[in-house]
């Protein structure tokens, strides 16, 4: 079955959310290409009357996966508790800052090698 510029078809229009009666405005390769919404007039891509694909931008996906994990926590836990988060996040910074000590009794030592071979 071909379709012609001006047939009626439906296809899911992404303003009326909803499957809706289009006109057909583009052709390509005897298929629709674009159609025209008949209710908002709005025209876009033929879609096959499949609903696009919910998009989620980066932020709001780590927003609800941060949400996720949350819940997950507090239903592993059984109930909310304050103390626990904390304490956790406290001990974690403590082993990061202690190599940073190590080198200086170092290089000490090898400062006053030189010194005493120069003298
Ligand atoms: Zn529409």
């Amino acid at each position: 079955m071909r379709s012609r510029l001006g047939d009626d078809i439906d296809d899911f229009c992404v303003k009326c959310k909803r499957v809706m009666n289009h006109l057909v405005v583009s052709l390509l390769n005897d298929e629709p290409a674009k159609v025209r919404c008949r209710t908002c007039h709005g025209d876009h891509d033929f879609r096959h009357e499949q609903a696009p694909p919910p998009k989620i931008d980066a932020r709001k996906a780590a927003l609800i996966q941060a949400a996720l994990d949350k819940a997950a926590a507090a239903a592993s836990d059984g109930a909310p508790v304050d103390g626990a988060p904390v304490d956790e996040m406290s001990a974690a910074p403590l082993p990061a800052e202690t190599p940073v000590e190590v080198p200086a009794p170092v290089a000490a030592r090898v400062s006053a090698r030189k010194s005493a071979r120069a003298k």
